[in-house]
């Protein structure tokens, strides 16, 4: 039966899919070391990640 309930895994996911930059102008996904957008060069980035409900662990 699959049991991918294990918390250290889910936090390894977590990490991979929300260590990202967001754009605020064009929504591009950037790598999280970026400084700009690699799509339209805009500095203006935020951080995607969604730690609502991660921290109880
Ligand atoms: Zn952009």
């Amino acid at each position: 039966m699959p049991a991918v309930h294990d918390p250290e895994v889910m936090k390894i996911v977590y990490n991979r899919v929300l260590n990202k930059l967001v754009c605020r102008k064009c929504g591009a996904l950037n790598p999280p070391s970026a400084t700009k957008c690699r799509r339209c060069k805009s500095k203006n980035l935020r951080p995607k990640r969604l730690l609502a409900g991660m921290k109880k662990g």
